[in-house]
């Protein structure tokens, strides 16, 4: 089935990085968000970040006004999701917000509508079972910022059909980027591996091995690491960080994945990373 309409849910971080490639590929977008001013400075992120590529002649001025032409903003969930081929949803990562979301979706989007997920770490089995559909949810995990990054971790529900994934696959191709198929695991692959790296790195901090700057140096020296897993936990929020590995203890049930003390210390006192302006670093 090809997907040419494409509804994304929350215009954040993530839904307006979203929304800017799949309209530069393209697709017709609507981005949805609750919140009018999200909603502009997602327009105006994406109009940023296209004048951007426009600066460095990745693309040119026609198709950066086209591109912005083809994004719609919605505040009503329940008619964004109508008449549209695919649903990507990237609200919080809370999931009674996620299931909510998921069953308005399953009522007013057509029968035929694929209902993914950006979901980080809540499975996709779990938000899939909420709806009419289970073979029609999947999870499509971009990775941050969309428009760069080349990832989508597609993630297969126990019940997401053959077909819902061939096509999750393709329109991942179309973004211009390389999906790798992964089974619904607590973390997927990508936080999975990831976490107890960033984990370990604190521990080694807590515990005096070495200061933040020498364990990110020898992480991107030693491991060719482009970046250290300090300076990474700050740029993708140490609650965050926190958020997923309680996920990984929990479901996994293994201490291995037990969250460092000295990270529940800095969320509890708002050091946050680069959004809060200071981590293990600190940020201007
Ligand atoms: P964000 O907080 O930047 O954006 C979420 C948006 O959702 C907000 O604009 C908010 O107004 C909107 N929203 C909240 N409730 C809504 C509702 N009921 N209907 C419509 N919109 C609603 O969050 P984010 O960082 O973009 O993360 C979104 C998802 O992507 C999460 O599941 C997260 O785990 C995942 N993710 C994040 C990253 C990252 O680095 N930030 C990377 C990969 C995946």
């Amino acid at each position: 089935m090809g997907i040419d309409r494409i509804a994304v849910v929350g215009g954040g971080t993530m839904g307006n990085g979203i929304a800017h490639v799949a309209a530069q590929a393209g697709k017709h977008v609507r981005l949805i968000d609750v919140s009018e001013e999200v909603l502009e400075r997602a327009l105006q992120t994406i109009a940023k970040n296209l004048d951007r590529q426009v600066r460095k002649e990745i693309i040119d001025e026609s198709a950066r006004d086209a591109t912005l032409g083809r994004i719609e903003t919605v505040r009503d969930l329940a008619s964004g999701a109508e008449g549209v081929d695919l649903v990507v949803e990237a609200v919080p990562e809370r999931a009674e917000l996620k299931y909510a979301i998921f069953e308005t979706l399953d009522e007013a989007a057509a029968p035929g509508t694929i209902l993914a997920s950006n979901t980080s770490s809540i499975s996709i089995t779990e938000i899939a079972a909420r709806t009419s559909r289970p073979d029609k949810v999947i999870g499509m995990h971009f990775m941050n910022p969309v428009p760069v990054m080349k990832l989508v971790e597609v993630i297969r529900g126990l019940a997401t059909s053959d077909e819902t994934t061939e096509a999750t696959i393709s329109l991942s191709e179309e973004l211009g980027k390389t999906p790798v198929e992964v089974n619904d695991f607590p973390g997927f692959v990508s936080n999975r591996v990831l976490m107890p790296m960033i984990n370990e790195a604190v521990f080694a901090l807590m515990e005096g091995v070495a200061e933040p700057e020498a364990i990110d140096t020898v992480m991107k020296l030693g491991m060719n690491h482009p970046m250290g897993p300090l300076a990474l936990a700050d740029l993708i929020g140490l609650d965050t960080c926190l958020n997923i590995l309680e996920v990984l203890h929990r479901e996994l049930g293994d201490d291995r994945y037990r969250p460092c003390p000295l990270l529940r210390k800095y969320v509890a006192a708002g050091w946050l990373g680069r959004k809060s302006g200071r981590g293990f670093y600190h940020y201007a």
